[in-house]
């Protein structure tokens, strides 16, 4: 059965721990796909141009959007991050389930524009947890620590809005959560029904 891939989007606030979740599913289920999203923000040490992102200057992603580039993006503590169309429109058409790691902005646009995708929030257990994480992994300044947290205040709101909300406690078994969920979503009757379709008619 060739069918599309479903478009996932997971989101939650910085810390929480996606980015590792997200590796793992993509090294459990080889049907899934990441987008590598376009950004205006300065590369972490160790991150590669083309893998972790496309790291753009602000000219370059205003040119992104201007030529409809872009599926969805959004303004983040000071920074553009945005979704290339293309090759999430490829991936889909060539039957992959394409995960977005995005914020919530983009988020709720996806929705909108993408009626049948897949929404799923990461929670930390707690704020306290997810300021002691954003603070061990030592890859921002105070000052954009606070910024972060500040709004993951405002993220939190949101969780409301997406179809499934997984809590990161334990990461393994957020891993499965998460990996359940995608699995399930490929068998929802509205996704089967040409296939069912297609029986019938033979
Ligand atoms: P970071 O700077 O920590 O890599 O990412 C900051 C936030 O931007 C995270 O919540 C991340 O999920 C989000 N983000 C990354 N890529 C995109 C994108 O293409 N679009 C949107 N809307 N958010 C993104």
């Amino acid at each position: 059965m060739k069918r599309k891939g479903n478009l996932i989007v997971i989101s939650g606030p910085s810390g929480t721990g996606k980015g590792t979740i997200v590796k793992q599913i993509l090294e459990k289920d080889d049907n899934l796909v990441i987008s590598v999203s376009a950004t205006t923000r300065s590369p972490r040490t160790g991150e590669q141009n083309g893998k972790d992102y496309h790291f753009l200057n602000k000219d370059d992603f205003k040119t992104m959007i201007e030529n409809d580039g872009l599926l969805e993006y959004a303004e983040y503590c000071d920074n553009f991050y945005g979704t290339p169309k293309s090759v999430v429109e490829k991936a889909l058409n060539n039957g992959n389930d394409v995960i977005l790691e995005i914020e919530v902005q983009g988020a709720q646009k996806i929705r909108e524009k993408c009626p049948d995708s897949v929404s799923i929030f990461v929670a930390p257990p707690s704020m306290q947890e997810l300021r002691a994480r954003l603070k061990n992994r030592s890859t921002e300044s105070d000052e954009v620590i606070d910024k972060r947290t500040a709004q993951a205040a405002v993220e939190l709101k949101c969780a409301g809005d997406y179809n499934y909300i997984v809590i990161n406690d334990r990461l393994e078994k957020c891993v499965q959560d998460v990996l359940s969920i995608i699995n399930a979503e490929r068998y929802k009757t509205d996704r089967m029904s040409s296939f069912i379709k297609e029986l019938s008619q033979n």
